[in-house]
């Protein structure tokens, strides 16, 4: 079987079987717990489209879990299945920041590639962020000031209330007419944070569809 899981859906996935378990520390009735552990399943399987007998039978042990050592295996279960972030090398990088002299993308292992939905790193000394998103069977683009807030907010892409910072993408709406408009999100400091916590990719599409439309 195929990798068929991207990061994103892989945490779903994890969040209701995490939810599973939460139910068998603190239901009693065995009828309630069985019936949330398969209303959980349908909840995991309903994230994708479609699924094979085989995928759907991967995804089955989710309603069985009921120890940190049954959650753990499940997890484990799923790792050869997750559809990893592409591989691009420095040239293609370079090819896509055209304007930067000197990048400084994180290392990408193929265990960490497993881990993203987007790739992104911050240069401290220019405070400019970086991103690399798979858009459409295109691989997208986007850098953008980063100003970290003092506060914890709501990341715009994850959901979790982190420590964020607002990211700053200037959209061109006009290039002959030079004309263009700032696009501002609050969006987790930490990206490795952020795709652990990702579990839809609804927000982050409409980012980088918004900013990469104008350029069209
Ligand atoms: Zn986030």
């Amino acid at each position: 079987m195929e990798a068929f899981i991207p990061n994103h859906l892989f945490n779903a996935i994890m969040r209701h079987a995490k939810q599973v378990l939460d139910a068998e520390r603190s239901v009693n009735d065995i009828q309630i717990k069985k019936e949330f552990a398969f209303y959980s399943l349908s909840k995991a399987e309903s994230l994708f489209e479609e699924l094979t007998q085989e995928q759907a039978a991967l995804l089955k042990p989710l309603t069985e879990i009921k120890n940190e050592q049954e959650l753990e295996n499940f997890k484990e279960s799923l790792t050869s299945y997750i559809y990893p972030f592409p591989s691009i090398s420095e040239a293609q990088l370079k090819k896509m920041f055209k304007k930067t002299k000197k990048l400084h993308p994180p290392e990408l292992t193929d265990k960490k590639r497993k881990q993203l939905t987007y790739l992104s790193w911050l240069d401290a000394g220019s405070m400019k962020k970086f991103m690399v998103y798979e858009y459409e069977g295109k691989l997208a683009a986007l850098k953008g000031s980063f100003l970290p807030s003092q506060k914890k907010d709501i990341c715009h892409f994850c959901n979790q209330v982190t420590d964020v910072g607002l990211f700053t993408v200037d959209v061109t709406l006009n290039s002959k007419a030079n004309t263009y408009k700032a696009l501002s999100n609050y969006i987790c400091q930490d990206a490795e944070s952020c795709n652990a916590h990702l579990t839809n990719t609804e927000k982050l599409d409409y980012f980088v569809a918004y900013s990469q439309s104008a350029k069209k």
